[in-house]
Parts: structure tokens; sequence; C-alpha cells
């Protein structure tokens, strides 16, 4: 589904992402773990146009988008939830969950998939009308998935979504990360939570500094000393 090839992406002098390969195979949930300042949201920025890269290709369904402005990436349905989540504190939750289908037009089908957001954060649906802004945190990631999943995404670009949030919470946020999953739609999860990462999805990456330097299935990595020691705690 999505194919990365040779990815390079500086900010003036910095370069946070040099030469990066990545596959990403439909239906697959894919960890991409690694320290802060590793480049890994620069990653998912630049697989949503929101950078540009230096060099390098990227392949949707073998189809370069490389150069696609960002706004035609969601028409595509490669759709990322950012780190801070950035909802619409002064809308009401349903308005946000509503903005993730700016693009569509299937009334009934919009409905639809509200409903089934509605089951799968129930904890919404009671707060329908609140504004976004006076939600916990827990709520605000809630709200960021469920905009994201009103797209109807084919990859699903995930920075962050235990960020800030009591280990209840999280627990919580990945059981629906694991059951969008078991719905067929293809993820890429950035955490810095990298055991959690790692016991949810498929396949991971580590980067370091720029670099993918391992790449395998997660239980390997799981397995992997080195990456206990460094990554995992242990
Ligand atoms: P974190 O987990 O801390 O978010 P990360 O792995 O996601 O880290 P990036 O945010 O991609 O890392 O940052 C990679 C490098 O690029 C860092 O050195 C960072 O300081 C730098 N960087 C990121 N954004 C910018 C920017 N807009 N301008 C200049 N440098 C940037």
């Amino acid at each position: 589904m999505l194919q990365v090839k040779n990815l390079k992406v500086a900010y003036g002098g910095i370069h946070a992402v040099k030469g990066i390969d990545l596959e990403i195979k439909q239906g697959e949930l894919v960890a991409l773990i690694g320290a802060n300042g590793a480049g890994k949201t620069t990653t998912l920025k630049t697989l949503v146009g929101m950078v540009k890269p230096a060099e390098g290709d990227i392949l949707f369904n073998g189809q370069s988008i490389t150069r696609m402005p960002a706004h035609e990436h969601v028409n595509h349905g490669l759709v990322m939830v950012p780190e801070g989540r950035g909802i619409f504190s002064r809308l009401t939750v349903e308005e946000n969950l509503l903005m993730g289908a700016y693009v569509r037009n299937d009334k009934a089908a919009i409905k639809q998939d509200l409903e089934r957001v509605y089951e799968l954060f129930p904890r919404l649906k009671e707060r329908m009308k609140q504004l976004a802004g006076t939600l916990s945190g827990g709520e605000q990631q809630m709200v960021a998935i469920g905009r994201a999943l009103l797209s109807r995404p084919k990859l699903l670009l995930l920075d962050e979504p235990s960020m800030g949030l009591a280990p209840i919470i999280v627990q919580k946020i990945f059981e629906i990360i694991r059951m969008i999953a078991a719905e067929g739609v293809t993820m890429l999860l950035v955490e810095q939570n990298a055991k959690l990462a790692l016991q949810t999805a498929n396949r991971g990456y580590v980067m370091e500094s720029g670099s993918i330097t391992l790449s395998d299935t997660a239980e390997n990595l799981l397995a992997n000393t080195k990456i206990q020691e460094a990554y995992l705690g242990e």
C-alpha cells in the first residue's frame, strides 16, 4: 500500500530524515519507534504532504504522491492524527468529528460512520454537545481518532496517541486502535511507549538520528535484547 524510498528531509541545515526506506502492506499495523528527535514526526508529516522531502519517493497504491499537495492526501485516504491532537477547542465534540467528513457528500454513510465512532467511544456520545476544549486529554485523543475515522482512512498515521495520558486511558486508546485494525484499516503508529506499540503492531521499524536502523516483526523486536535495553526499559 505504501512504499517509501530513500526519503530525505531537511529543515535548513538540519537533516531530520536521512534516506529511509519503509513499506506498509494493506491491513498491517506497523510501529515506528525511536528516541526523541529521531525523525518520526517528520516522517509522518512528510507522508501526508505537510513537509516536502529533499529527496526520495513516496508511492501510495503504486502511484507517486511525493509532490502531491497536502490537502489532497485525505481524498486518497491518507490521514494523520497529529501529536497534540489538533482539535478545534471552540467547536463541539460532534462538530469536530464531522470536520473529518468535510470532503464527503454521502450524508447517510457519514451518519452511519458517526454512529460507529460513538459506538467505539461511548464517552464522546455522552459529550457530543460539549465544547472540545473542555474535554480531558484522553477524550480529546478520542475526538482526534474519531475525526480521522470519519474521513474513511485507508492508511491512518497516528503520532504519539499515548502522549500525556494516564495509563488506564492509554490502555483504552490502544484497545480502540486494535479494534480499528481488526476492521481492516492499515496503520502506521509512532510511539514513545515502544513496548505498548510493539505489543499492538505486526511489525516495527526502529529510527535513530534520522535513519532506520532495524526492521522486524514486532515479536522479534520485543525479544531483541538491544531493543529491550534501549527502548523497553528492561
Ligand atoms: P519526538 O518524539 O521528540 O517528537 P521525533 O522522532 O518525532 O521526536 P522530529 O520531531 O521528527 O523527531 O524531529 C527530528 C529533528 O528535526 C529534530 O532534531 C528536530 O529538532 C528537528 N525539527 C523538527 N521540526 C523542525 C522544524 N520545523 N524546524 C527545524 N527543525 C525541526
